[in-house]
């Protein structure tokens, strides 16, 4: 009986990814009133904090990768993370997110730490705070989490075994067991943890994305942030013969990634991911159109912004924190939504599992 269901809800999201214009535009008042039911109408903002590029990680699809030696490498100073978490504070934001690549040296790890005791000082617990910084041991996790941190990324980029294998050097820094287990970890410290997958990578098929979204649910994940690939001219899976076409196929099947999720899970925290505004300027209205209900406006100072490519074509790399609020009001406004500011705006999944 379980597993009539189970392939029922499999074949159903399948259609969901493969359903042509008209279809997907029939579909989309069903997710909204998932959306108005089960998060309601606001969209949550999150103050995206660019912290470093520097990377012990090789990934292949990512331009920000170790050998990488193009790219121009940056931590920012404490002032500057401080002045981004200002502005968020200021611009009504509710939360941030402190991204960077990832790195578990001491010196590292206690960086972290201080930024974590400096937002809690200052701020105490009006500002929620995600971190989004690779895999890191239990000891550290559990560090951050007294510290003030409540919600975790971790995308397990994709849930294929194989192709993980395929886009990840073979060795024990990229080991798909370990993303899994951190996942496991975030968990039990307590983390509101999120997940997510790279959309249109190179070898994958709809097939493997319906089995990310089973995987999403197996595991019970409270939040999302899904994307497109786009391909970095200086990665080994640069394709120079790469087509708008085909960023345009990624970015519609992103969307229609997001309505799957939002139809099986309905009450958890989805993000409009930012490459989707690299490949369509209106991206992330329309991935809240789709289902999504978190932003994450980039309020790292505008000369780093420039140096955390992990894809070609970034949007806003011209513009100063102050001027995203502005232009993200008005375009949520064209999308019928409001925004939650001065919230934390959870995920009411993770509160409905308690
Ligand atoms: N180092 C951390 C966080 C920064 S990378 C980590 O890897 O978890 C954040 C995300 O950027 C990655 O999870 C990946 O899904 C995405 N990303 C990297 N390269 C990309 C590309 N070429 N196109 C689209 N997204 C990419
Ligand atoms: Fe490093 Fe994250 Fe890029 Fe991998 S995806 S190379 S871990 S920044």
């Amino acid at each position: 009986m379980e597993q009539l269901h189970y392939d029922k809800t499999r074949r159903f999201l399948h259609e969901c990814l493969t359903m042509n214009h008209e279809q997907y535009n029939q579909f989309l008042p069903e997710v909204e009133a998932l959306v108005q039911q089960h998060v309601g109408d606001k969209v949550y903002f999150r103050g995206l904090i660019e912290l470093s590029n520097i990377c012990v990680k090789d990934c292949y699809y990512c331009g920000i990768r170790r050998t990488n030696s193009t790219a121009h490498r940056y931590q920012l100073s404490l002032d500057d993370v401080m002045s981004a978490v200002d502005i968020s504070y200021d611009q009504h934001y509710g939360s941030i997110v402190i991204q960077a690549g990832e790195r578990c040296d001491k010196a590292f790890v206690d960086y972290i730490s201080s930024i974590l005791k400096e937002i809690k000082q200052k701020y105490d617990g009006k500002l929620g705070v995600t971190l989004s910084l690779g895999e890191q041991s239990k000891a550290t996790l559990q560090k951050w989490f007294e510290l003030g941190a409540h919600r975790y990324l971790l995308r397990i980029e994709t849930s294929n075994r194989e192709l993980y294998r395929k886009w990840h050097p073979n060795n024990c820094l990229h080991d798909y067991d370990k993303r899994i287990e951190t996942l496991r970890t975030l968990r039990e410290v307590g983390y509101q943890v999120g997940t997510g997958v790279l959309i249109g990578g190179p070898s994958q098929t709809v097939e493997d994305l319906v089995e990310d979204l089973l995987f999403f649910q197996s595991i019970d994940v409270d939040m999302i942030g899904m994307g497109p690939f786009i391909s970095h001219p200086n990665t080994p899976f640069y394709n120079k013969n790469e087509t708008n076409e085909d960023l345009k196929s990624r970015y519609t099947l992103a969307l229609r990634m997001i309505s799957a999720l939002r139809w099986l899970m309905p009450n958890i925290n989805i993000a409009a991911a930012t490459s989707l505004q690299a490949i369509d300027p209106m991206g992330r209205e329309m991935a809240v159109k789709a289902g999504a209900n978190i932003i994450m406006p980039n309020v790292t100072p505008k000369q780093s912004r420039v140096d955390y490519q992990l894809y070609p074509n970034k949007p806003c790399v011209d513009e100063e924190a102050w001027e995203c609020k502005g232009c993200l009001d008005a375009r949520l406004s064209m999308v019928d939504k409001s925004v939650g500011y001065n919230e934390w705006g959870d995920s009411p999944h993770f509160f409905e599992r308690l």
